[in-house]
């Protein structure tokens, strides 16, 4: 199958107003062009640097589409990141978000926010904790920033074998993200709930996701994966 059909069959499968963010760590910009005539509208990059490259060698494509960082954000990258990505989805500190409010203000650059839950509470994954109470202080905090619209939780799950294992765990971050939604804190407008790759993005949508970011299942295995 193609990069196009596969985009095109899980466009069709999933409903309309889930997003998909097609995660583009290690892929060409050929593979990357692929999926954009097929009508992909969001990338999401984890480093800052391959996001820049990107960016310049799509060109102008690279202006129709909506960036999103994906992985977690180093302080000293801020200003760079900012060039490329509307969207942080990797917030996972107040100390964080004032660091980027800072540096978009300076930009004039107004950047839509994610804040990531590390729902199994990985000792090696970034990410909030999974306690209510903490995720809506940093909330709160982002909502005082002017230059920080806070627009949805995102989280990565547990990484395991079994994708029906991740089911709990995304249940878990929807109500974390009903009840903050619920709450109603001013200039927050909590859209999106980011969860569910690859294997487990079917299970993610039954759980509440309305945005899923997907490498593998479109552009196949990446050559890196191959060698293991
Ligand atoms: C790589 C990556 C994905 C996509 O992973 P696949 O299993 O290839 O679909 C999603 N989210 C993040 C944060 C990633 O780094």
């Amino acid at each position: 199958m193609s990069i196009r059909k596969n985009y095109l069959q899980i466009r069709r499968e999933i409903p309309d107003y889930v997003k998909i963010v097609l995660a583009a760590k290690m892929r060409t910009k050929e593979e990357i062009e692929e999926v954009i005539s097929a009508g992909a509208e969001i990338i999401g990059e984890n480093y800052v640097y391959e996001a820049e490259k990107l960016y310049i060698s799509l060109g102008e494509d690279a202006k129709k589409l909506e960036w999103h960082m994906i992985g977690s954000l180093q302080k000293n990258k801020i200003n760079k990141a900012l060039k490329v990505f509307d969207c942080i989805q990797t917030i996972d500190s107040t100390e964080l978000a004032e660091a980027v409010d800072k540096r978009a203000e300076r930009m004039d650059k107004v950047t839509s926010v994610f804040i990531e839950v590390n729902i199994g509470s990985e000792i090696t994954k970034c990410g909030v904790k999974p306690d209510y109470e903490m995720i809506k202080r940093i909330a709160i905090e982002i909502s005082k920033l002017r230059y920080l619209k806070l627009k949805g939780l995102m989280t990565m799950g547990p990484r395991v074998g079994d994708p029906e294992d991740a089911r709990p765990y995304f249940r878990k971050t929807k109500e974390i993200f009903d009840k903050l939604k619920d709450t109603g804190i001013s200039n927050v407008d909590l859209k999106y709930l980011s969860m569910g790759m690859s294997n487990s993005y079917k299970i993610a949508i039954e759980e509440g996701a309305n945005m899923v970011r997907l490498g593998t299942v479109i552009f196949g295995k990446r050559s890196c994966d191959l060698n293991n």
